[in-house]
């Protein structure tokens, strides 16, 4: 029995694993790991089913042709080397992957941002989570997710905002129904779609698409008109900017012609009525946010009324509130509400994000987002010099480099001519897909790392590298409570492939730096990893793993899974200067309209499916779930467009267009439809739900817009 990690989501759940084959596998949750006590949802159970070798890349491509390992490297290295020389360093760009483990991640961030001299390296995680990020750096000064998974079985009330956890992310969803069995614990869900998790709420609250920051904004007033902030931990442990309360927009401003309209105070005047607008404040909330986010009155004071009733409250908050143009402020909306309230950094209370991918959050600790360097340091000249020193880097890179989508807008427009994609797809997963295949198509060098062969972005490479699967690969996860647990190998080896972070040490050989990279076995990248937290423990950071930075590779191998910063990371002080969090002013967004693309349109994930299908795609009990990408669009929309249940329709946007089978629904608010993200080019069945969102990003994230893009319907 092999103790491992799951390959699918941010849970994180351990699994035991026992080889029962060359390349067949029993697998069963780990009773003993913290973050599943042996649960497992479907796509976890049906792991073994998706460990053959069908559709594997085995060996180095060049082109179409097999190729050895040294011709493959050599030229990827030369490519790189005549790039940087003739163009400089920001030329070259690495995109990859919450895919990857720690021990990769660290590895390409490493070459990237210390040696080539660039920070161009960016991953999927900036579709996933980026805007989380970004709202708990502007809150409390480093990336610090403040809850555990255990304190959803110590709250009295969760409020699940943009999540379909009952699909998405399973095990917690068990952990919740466990919870509301045993403790009587009340669940909100706040989505603008009716989904299989809001239809098992007690209070479901169908918030128009973008409209949570009207919503978080109002009842944060609302708490406030009613007495419940916690003055005193706002006194100690809170920064409140002096305009932040007169600046406390429940909901949107009027356009023109109004002085400010802002709620909070008893100052403000409601612009229609000339009434004190926050006077009776659940009354003018309730009604404001009915007119505008589409929330009927009843259901604004029904949650105002249990989150008055709830101090133990935790926010749960996924990619609905992050896949936006508006996600940052989203997340501090909430972070807010619950600063206020002293809802923080205690059993049952917290603002908790939670990742897609496996290891989103690993990646956030070793730098491998664009706009960060590494172990949660940024770019000042100290922190620079202090990276550059660790890691005796020739070429530490200046600032931040470009995050996803205006990346490939670099490769795009020529900017960029050397790109390296790891373990991912992003001609089918970046929003405007038809674009990003265009630029890969335009881009002088591609070198695409995978286990798959035949990949919709491999299809643009000029190199192919076979990389090490689940199963195959060894190395360290985080998971969204911050917890690091090990994934281990099952199985040899298969073929040529080898481990991302191998691969990216051979590259950096041939490029003359092969002393920096000489690790031999994972465990020697984590110490490296771990030893360099001591650069962000020094600066007051939270993250520290230099107890671990020397651990022999015999205690590496058997490391039990852990959480850096332990439960409350956050309760003895913010790692800001004033030791401090912050409350963030957030103003809701003015709503998008376009009469030529008049529907919303949201891209959603299936229960039992993940990303492009590359791994669950193989398990035959897995696609008997949804096996068809549907279309699901409201009676009215349906009849308004001529749409007939189980008929075609086109999808069309400003970006592209594609083809779904209708479901006509009522869990669709009128004027909204949604898709699925999952289906791809290499397919060939249409349903490319990816080619429709536009390149509109959050300003401060960088996180792109999937789940309000403008778009029409008409029937084929
Ligand atoms: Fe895997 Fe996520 Fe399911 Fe757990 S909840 S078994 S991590 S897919």
């Amino acid at each position: 029995m092999i103790n491992t990690t799951c390959a699918y989501c941010g849970v994180g759940c351990g699994i035991t694993a026992t080889v029962t084959g060359p390349r067949s596998v029993q697998i069963k949750g780990d009773a003993e790991h913290p973050a599943n006590h042996g649960r497992l949802c479907s796509k976890g159970t049906h792991l073994g089913e998706t460990v053959s070798l069908e559709g594997r890349l085995l060996h180095p491509m060049i082109g179409d042709n097999r190729a050895t390992w040294d011709q493959a490297l050599d030229l990827v290295a030369g490519r790189m080397r005549d790039c940087i020389a003739e163009h400089g360093p920001d030329s070259v760009a690495f995109y990859v992957s919450g895919q990857l483990l720690t021990e990769d991640y660290y590895a390409a961030n490493k070459l990237m941002k210390g040696f080539v001299g660039s920070a161009n390296i960016d991953t999927n995680s900036r579709l996933c989570m980026a805007s989380a990020v970004a709202a708990h750096n502007r809150a409390f000064g480093e990336d610090v997710v403040p809850c555990s998974y255990e304190d959803l079985e110590e709250a009295d009330l969760i409020l699940l905002v943009g999540s379909n956890t009952a699909w998405c992310h399973p095990v917690i969803w068990q952990r919740i129904e466990a919870a509301r069995e045993k403790r009587g614990t009340r669940l909100v869900v706040i989505d603008p779609r009716r989904t299989e998790t809001a239809e098992q709420a007690d209070l479901y609250v169908p918030v128009a698409p973008d409209g949570d920051v009207a919503l978080f904004n109002a009842l944060l007033a609302e708490m406030r008109e009613r007495g419940l902030l916690d003055e005193g931990y706002l006194a100690e442990r809170v920064e409140v900017d002096a305009g932040f309360w007169s600046e406390l927009a429940p909901y949107r401003r009027p356009r023109a012609g109004g002085g400010p309209a802002t709620c909070g105070t008893g100052q403000r005047v409601d612009q229609e009525s000339g009434a004190p607008a926050c006077a009776g404040a659940t009354a003018s909330f309730a009604a404001e946010l009915a007119r505008q986010a589409g929330i009927p009155a009843a259901t604004f004071t029904q949650l105002a009324d249990l989150v008055a009733a709830h101090p133990r409250t935790v926010t749960l908050f996924s990619q609905g509130a992050n896949q936006s143009v508006c996600g940052t402020d989203k997340g501090n909306a909430i972070i807010n509400l619950h600063l206020a309230t002293g809802r923080i950094n205690r059993p049952g209370a917290g603002p908790f994000s939670i990742t897609g991918q496996p290891n989103a959050m690993g990646g956030r600790e070793v730098g491998g987002l664009a706009n960060m360097l590494a172990c949660h340091l940024g770019f000042t000249n100290d922190e620079r010099d202090a990276v550059a020193r660790f890691w005796q880097a020739p070429n530490i890179c200046t600032g931040p480099g470009l995050k996803a989508v205006d990346l490939f807008r670099a490769v795009h427009d020529g900017r960029i001519k050397f790109l390296w994609v790891m373990a991912t797809n992003p001609a089918v997963s970046m929003p405007d897909s038809g674009f990003v295949r265009e630029a890969l198509a335009r881009c002088p060098t591609v070198v695409v790392s995978d286990v798959i062969a035949d990949t919709d972005t491999g299809r643009f490479a000029h190199i192919r590298l076979p990389a090490l699967a689940w199963g195959e690969k060894d190395g360290t996860v985080t998971n969204s409570e911050r917890r690091v647990s090990r994934q281990r190998a099952l199985f040899a080896p298969p073929g040529e492939a080898r481990a991302d972070w191998r691969i990216v040490a051979q590259v950096a050989e041939r490029l003359g730096w092969g002393e920096h990279f000489a690790w031999d076995h994972p465990a020697g990248v984590f110490r490296e990893f771990a030893a360099m937290t001591g650069l962000a423990a020094e600066r007051g950071k939270v993250l520290d793993l230099t107890a671990l930075a020397n651990l022999d590779d015999a205690a590496y191998e058997t490391m039990a899974p852990f959480q850096w910063g332990g439960a409350y990371p956050l309760a003895h002080g913010y790692p800001t200067p004033s030791g401090k969090a912050r409350l963030v002013s957030v103003a809701p967004a003015e709503p998008h309209t376009d009469s030529a693309y008049p529907l919303r349109l949201n891209t959603v994930r299936y229960r039992d499916q993940w990303h492009t299908m590359t791994r669950t795609g193989l398990s035959p009990t897995l696609s008997q779930h949804r096996p068809e990408a549907l279309l699901e669009v409201h009676p009215q929309d349906a009849l308004a467009q001529g749409l007939s249940d189980g008929g075609l329709a086109r999808v069309e946007s400003a970006s592209g267009a594609s083809v779904f089978r209708v479901r006509v629904t009522a869990t669709q608010r009128p004027g909204e439809i949604c898709v699925p993200m999952h289906w791809t080019d290499a397919m060939a069945c249409g349903a490319r739900a990816n080619r429709l969102p536009g390149q509109g990003t959050d300003p401060i994230s960088g996180q792109p817009g999937f789940k309000n893009a403008a778009a029409r319907v008409q029937p084929v």
